[in-house]
């Protein structure tokens, strides 16, 4: 448009010049009133072909920045209707794979010459590892960043652009991989505001990513951030409500969930409740604090036994119910002898004061219900109590 304006000028001063000129060539030519005539003719046709000149230029600007905004509103339109599509299937996303699947998905439909990865870090937030790559790459030939710290966009904190992996300002770790990478875009993955992962494009022929790239890619990188912090926020909500704050155990009602798939899958099980024993005496000759460490104490240690298909519970104050899957009334009693040689090794530091635990077993061959189940094995356990303490027993057909 600027350049525009010295071209009217230029066309207007050929309009005073030429008209000039007809003067000279009327008054030559002709004389009295036909030189007028003739200079008002020749100059008015003159005029009117060069006035137009100037018109066509401001016409012909007036119609490319039209189409050039025309371009411009169809690409935001455009990016909004993908960002849109983007969010919808993030929401569908039920889980951090799924998200990923979206996420590689969307980055390889915007972009698809470009090769796609995503790497986040672990849960020490010291590594990263690739999690998802476009197309079925090769994981083998990704991005080598092994911790956030080292990638220069997580440091950043924002998309970096690298034109050639032979510049001297290219990233050191394109640099470095093979032949296949000739320009680069990263974009930082952030998750409830700190920075875990980065989404890595590459392309193998030397066409830079542009800034219209970088904005479609961090929008991406932007939704499947919101959509890994809620749904962490989610699990994180469920985990508390079905486990106890202080053992990290099962609590009632979610044990309850979990038995009742296990009965319409059909698989037996056996089922143990465990109590600690004089644990009041503990309690008032330790305190309260050492009473709640023996009881952390004692999770792990039960933790270390089982395995990892059995459901751990606490039932309430000092008791414990395990359910075993495929296990019977007497595998559960072997392994509770193992958890008592474990407990008492676990004690071998001095740090929290000893203590027994005296348990009742048996399995879903003895009663169909769960809660007939519980009632027998707490038969057992006051049985176990009466014996006289840290023992098992186990109520079975065949004991
Ligand atoms: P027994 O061998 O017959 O089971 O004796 P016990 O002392 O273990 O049984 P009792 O039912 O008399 O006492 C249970 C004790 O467990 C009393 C209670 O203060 C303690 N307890 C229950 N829940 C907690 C807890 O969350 N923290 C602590 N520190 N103590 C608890
Ligand atoms: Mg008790
Ligand atoms: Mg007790």
């Amino acid at each position: 448009m600027s350049a525009t304006w010295p071209m009217i000028a230029l066309d207007v001063l050929w309009v005073v010049l030429l008209t000039l000129a007809c003067g000279v060539f009327a008054t030559n030519m002709w004389s009295g009133w036909h030189a007028v005539v003739g200079y008002a003719g020749v100059s008015a046709v003159a005029v009117l072909a060069f006035t137009a000149l100037p018109l066509r230029h401001f016409l012909l600007a007036q119609r490319r920045t039209a189409a050039e905004r025309e371009r411009l509103l169809a690409a935001e339109s455009d990016r909004r209707l993908f960002e849109s599509q983007v969010i919808r299937a993030l929401d569908m996303a039920e889980d951090r794979e799924g998200a990923l699947d979206v996420a590689i998905g969307a980055v390889h439909l915007a972009l698809p010459g470009a090769r796609g990865e995503i790497l986040l870090a672990d849960s020490s937030r010291a590594h990263l590892a690739v999690v998802a790559t476009t197309g079925g790459h090769d994981l083998s030939a990704s991005c080598a960043v092994d911790t956030p710290r080292r990638c220069p966009a997580v440091r950043n904190g924002h998309a970096l652009r690298f034109d050639r992996s032979d510049a001297l300002d290219a990233c050191p770790h394109l640099k470095v991989r093979s032949g296949d990478c000739a320009s680069a875009l990263c974009v930082p993955l952030s998750v409830m505001g700190s920075t875990t992962g980065v989404l890595h494009l590459t392309r193998r022929d030397p066409e830079p990513f542009t800034t219209a790239d970088a904005t479609l890619v961090s929008g991406v990188a932007q939704q499947f951030g919101s959509r890994i912090g809620l749904l962490t926020a989610m699990a994180q909500s469920e985990l508390q409500a079905s486990t106890d704050p202080l053992t990290g155990l099962l609590n009632r009602r979610s044990l309850e969930d979990a038995v009742r798939s296990l009965t319409n899958s059909g698989t037996a099980y056996a089922v143990v409740i465990l109590d600690l024993d004089h644990f009041k005496v503990l309690n008032d000759t330790h305190g309260h604090d050492a009473g709640d460490r023996a009881l952390r104490v004692f999770s792990r240690v039960l933790r270390g036994v089982v395995r990892d298909s059995d459901l751990l519970c606490r039932y309430g104050g000092e008791e414990f119910l395990i359910v075993m899957p495929r296990a019977s009334a007497v595998d559960a009693a072997d392994v509770i002898d193992r958890l008592r040689l474990e407990l008492s090794a676990a004690f071998s530091d001095g740090r929290t004061p000893a203590f027994t635990v005296s348990a009742g077993t048996t399995d879903s061959a003895q009663a169909e219900e769960f809660a007939e189940l519980v009632s027998l094995a707490d038969r057992a356990l006051l049985q176990a109590k009466a014996g006289g303490r840290n023992r098992t027993v186990a109520h079975a057909a065949s004991v």
